[in-house]
């Protein structure tokens, strides 16, 4: 008997930093949603697609949940229960301690899918595996959960175990995207988060929350590098000052380590400029949001 070939819809739910970001990029081999342990890195839905000879499956990383504060939280909020109606398994990520005031709220949102919903408890490499009965214990309560999976996304422990269990509940179905596609994302999208990861990284307080990047450009070659250019907003002219740093400095370390990341996702060498703009509360301007491809 021929086994036949299945395929589906996965979403990934769960409190900001539980490693949603992490798992979505160790599935697919190659950073395709950018991590930091910044709360709310993650703005829009972002799928990553895994493939193997028995199944393909696309995971749909959305960004957490939480109460909305302007529109950008909003919109995030918004993409996070859309994909849920996308899916055919969503899975709820924690973290492996017992269940928190976040955790109760989502769980009772996903009371009202009709979906598999599968709990996966990750970062299991930061506890002594005596912990994990108790914790499982712990979130018995929140509901009845189809499958308890516990993982370490960083590490790749138990994932492979994660997508057996998957795939015995996806339909048998096509394979959508070719095999060594990995995301449905353009790459100008991603090239964007790959520099907003780095400021991110190498900003504090106020500076990550209010910043966005943009592509400007990235299509022309010149000696040999493909040229980008990009612009990243922030709200108020001291952000500004603190992303360009001194002479230009943190700009500098900004673009250099973007660079290396950019260059590490096409394979090719990179020319990157960029650009440090003030757009005054634009994370409440819904035109603005919607230029910049934040609309839900
Ligand atoms: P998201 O907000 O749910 O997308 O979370 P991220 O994927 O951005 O991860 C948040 C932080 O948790 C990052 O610093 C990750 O490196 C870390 N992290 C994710 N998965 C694991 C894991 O399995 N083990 C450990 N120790 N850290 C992890
Ligand atoms: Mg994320």
């Amino acid at each position: 008997m021929t086994e036949e070939f299945k395929s589906g819809f996965v979403a990934l739910i769960g409190r900001p930093n539980v490693g949603k970001s992490t798992l979505l990029n160790y599935l697919v081999g190659q950073k395709v949603a950018i991590m930091s342990p910044q709360p709310q890195t993650t703005r829009n839905k972002i799928s990553g697609v895994y493939t193997d000879d028995h199944e393909q499956i696309v995971f749909i990383d959305t960004p957490g949940i939480h109460k909305p504060k302007n529109k950008l939280d909003d919109f995030m909020d918004k993409s996070s229960y859309s994909a849920l109606d996308e899916v055919d398994v969503v899975l709820f990520m924690v973290e492996p301690e017992k269940a928190g005031k976040g955790d109760h709220y989502i769980a009772d949102l996903l009371k009202k899918i009709k979906k598999p919903v599968f709990l996966v408890i990750n970062k299991i490499d930061t506890i002594h595996p005596d912990k994990l009965l108790e914790i499982i214990d712990s979130y018995k309560e929140l509901g009845d959960f189809t499958e308890i999976v516990p993982i370490s996304a960083s590490q790749g422990n138990n994932v492979d175990e994660l997508i057996k269990t998957i795939t015995k509940y996806l339909p048998v179905g096509p394979q959508f995207y070719d095999a060594d596609q990995i995301t449905d994302r353009p790459e100008y999208f991603i090239v964007a988060e790959l520099i907003r990861e780095q400021v991110l990284r190498l900003t504090h307080e106020e500076v990550p929350h209010a910043t966005a990047v943009v592509v400007d450009r990235m299509r022309d070659h010149e000696n040999g590098k493909l040229q980008i250019e990009a612009t990243i907003y922030v709200e108020r002219d001291g952000q500004k000052g603190i992303v360009i740093g001194k002479r230009g400095s943190m700009l500098k370390q900004i673009g250099i380590a973007a660079r290396k990341e950019i260059e590490n996702l096409l394979g090719e060498k990179v020319n990157l400029r960029l650009w440090v703009k003030v757009q005054k509360n634009w994370r409440s301007d819904p035109a603005f949001l919607k230029s910049i491809g934040y609309n839900a």
